[in-house]
């Protein structure tokens, strides 16, 4: 196994030459590191017998499906072009579940003619559409009911969804009327109960007060004598933004761990978990370009031909990522370091602390592999940028 202190900002190092042949910016990913947590989770979840699905929507590059795979995870997809892509890169139907608050016709008809495994129903309303269109191609859908457990996740409030204030799930208030509309809805098969309580979630706890709601629900459905098949806690689990050298693998050992010891498993059950940034996260780094140091107030600004156009999660979310400048070695001075959209929030970081810094110099913004790529935008008429896979 490759040494871990090889795995990032080293490794790039390693490959500097190279990297100076390609155009920026560029998102390189290092299919080592994907592997070793790949190996990581799939050695914790097996001990449980636990099933992860790999969320799609933090990176859905074919070669990183393909490790996925390779790995034996299932797909969770958000939208109908995810389940494509799942099926298209390989995944059996029968692994993919389908989730989201608002599944077009056009998405159900073609997970419907895919029959993947579940539909992770969010709304009585779906439910009631969900049954007339498998119900025209003579199936039945099988489901889940997403349950907003109402647990909040201490995480930032754009990637909290399991509170009663969020749009996403069905309300514990609501599900006796939507157990009396299932009695009606002949083509709905209900498998299981989905939970997903929010992203970046770095206080375990969080997951623990998921466990003791998860329990009382499994009573409320055995009182009415209704059997779950499948137990889905969704995802989540945060990364170590602020050290990925130290921390390129998150503990998935403490992770499943308390799964196994806080949530109650009925005699025959399946527990799924969807993970998506925990799994590739730091396994991404964009590698950008200085265009220009210009003269600041208090600090002077580095300006970067990658933008939040490339990386959108600091501007969206005010989140950090480590930035590193691959090509110098002098002595640190403050930067700004900021990208070339017209906008404001289009900044990387505010008063960093860099080896001096000159156009042309190689910069490294890292832990990018999750929300990165994905969620590129061509705003200013920007041209999408290329991936690199080490
Ligand atoms: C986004 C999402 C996930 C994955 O979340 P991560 O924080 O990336 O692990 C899992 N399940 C659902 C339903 C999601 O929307």
């Amino acid at each position: 196994m490759e040494s871990l202190k090889e795995t990032t900002e080293t490794t790039l190092k390693q490959h500097l030459q190279e990297l100076q042949q390609h155009p920026t910016p560029l998102y390189v990913y290092n299919l080592g590191l994907l592997r070793q947590t790949l190996q990581a989770v799939k050695q914790e979840a097996d001990k449980y017998n636990y099933h992860v699905h790999y969320a799609l929507k933090a990176n859905a590059n074919t070669p990183i499906l393909n490790e996925m795979r390779t790995y034996g995870f299932g797909a969770d997809c958000v939208s109908g072009n995810e389940v494509k892509a799942a099926i298209e890169n390989g995944f059996a139907p029968a692994e993919v579940v389908f989730a989201g608050v608002g599944k077009s016709d056009e998405e159900i008809n073609y997970a419907l003619d895919q029959d993947i495994f579940s539909f992770n129903c969010e709304s009585s309303h779906e439910l009631e559409v969900l049954n007339e269109l498998a119900a025209a191609k003579g199936k039945i859908a099988r489901i889940a009911l997403r349950i907003n457990p109402n647990v909040n996740a201490n995480t930032h409030k754009y990637i909290t969804t399991g509170l009663e204030e969020n749009k996403f799930g069905i309300n514990a208030w609501e599900l006796d009327s939507v157990m009396t509309l299932l009695q009606q809805l002949p083509n709905l098969k209900l498998i299981g109960v989905h939970f997903h309580i929010g992203s970046q979630i770095t206080d375990l706890s969080a997951f623990k007060n998921l466990c003791t709601r998860v329990n009382e629900f499994q009573e409320w459905f055995e009182t009415r004598k209704i059997e779950l098949e499948h137990i889905n806690v969704g995802g989540g689990l945060g990364v170590d933004y602020y050290h990925p050298e130290q921390n390129p693998i998150p503990d998935f050992e403490a992770y499943f761990g308390l799964f196994n010891q806080f949530l109650e498993v009925r005699p025959g059950q399946q527990v799924h978990f969807e993970l998506g940034r925990s799994l590739v996260a730091q396994c991404g780094t964009l590698v950008s370009r200085v265009l220009y140091i210009k003269n600041g107030i208090t600090t002077n600004f580095a300006i970067l031909d990658a933008g939040m156009t490339e990386l959108i999660r600091p501007a969206l979310y005010q989140s950090y990522h480590k930035i590193e400048n691959l090509s110098s070695s002098k002595a640190e001075v403050r930067y700004d370091v900021v990208g070339p959209i017209c906008e404001s929030s289009d900044c990387f970081g505010k008063a960093v602390m860099l080896p001096e810094t000159s156009r042309g110099d190689l910069i490294a913004i890292q832990t990018a592999g999750a929300y990165g790529e994905v969620m590129a935008s061509a705003y200013n008429l920007r041209t999408k940028a290329k991936a690199l896979y080490l």
